[in-house]
């Protein structure tokens, strides 16, 4: 691959993947023009195993059922098979180093996320190294003049707006819906239900 490509990357746990993630994937890769999004399902880390979470294999099938039919979607199992904690700026390391110094990565996360950036590991470095993506729905504005006077111009330069489409779907909720039997059609696609079911998965 060429170096000046635009790459934004999706992170989470994917527990499942479901359109609120995938549509606010697609706007921000039509807004921002980047040639392609990077969907990164993350290793949970041990604090967080508590509930009943389903195996990283379970979720990388999952994300790549969702993403197929995107010529631009892709995804990468990284972070899964990294050990210990899942670092953002590790991450882009890793990415960096496969694609070359002119690729140019765009994180993409919820406004609110964004807001708390200053208690992110190393976040100064990570801004260096790359673009934040702020998909901003409806009730969380981006605290602006905040970020500036943590961040000063590397903040106002790459740190993004996109406003995507409100979708009120959450992981949380898609689990809890199939444990009490009620449909998930058209919160996740077709493919992702299909699997949820032959799996077993969330019940
Ligand atoms: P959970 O309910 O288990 O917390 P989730 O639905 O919030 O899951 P995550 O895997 O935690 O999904 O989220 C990954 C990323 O997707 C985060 O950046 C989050 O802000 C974003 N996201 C989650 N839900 C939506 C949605 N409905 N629309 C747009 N973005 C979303
Ligand atoms: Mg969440």
């Amino acid at each position: 691959m060429k170096g000046e490509e635009r790459i934004g990357i999706m992170g989470g746990t994917f527990d499942p993947i479901h359109t609120g993630h995938l549509l606010t994937a697609e706007a921000v890769r039509d807004a921002l023009r980047l040639d392609e999004i990077l969907f990164i399902p993350a290793a949970i880390p041990p604090h967080k195993q508590g509930r009943d979470i389903a195996s990283p294999e379970h979720r990388l099938h999952m994300t790549i059922l969702a993403t197929a039919s995107n010529p631009h979607f892709r995804v990468s199992d990284i972070e899964l098979h990294r050990q210990g904690p899942s670092y953002t700026v590790d991450t882009i390391d890793v990415l960096r180093a496969k694609r070359g110094g002119g690729t140019q990565f765009y994180f993409i996360t919820g406004a609110d996320a964004i807001n708390d950036l200053a208690t992110w590991h190393e976040v100064r470095t990570l801004l260096q190294k790359c673009h934040f993506v702020a998909a901003t729905r409806q009730g969380t504005p981006l605290a602006r003049s905040e970020l500036a006077r943590e961040f000063g111009a590397l903040g106002h330069e790459h740190i993004h707006e996109v406003p995507t489409p409100e979708l009120e779907i959450s992981s949380t909720e898609i689990r809890q819906r199939v444990q009490e039997g009620l449909s998930i059609r058209y919160m996740v696609p077709d493919a992702v239900a299909d699997y949820i079911y032959k799996e077993g998965l969330y019940r």
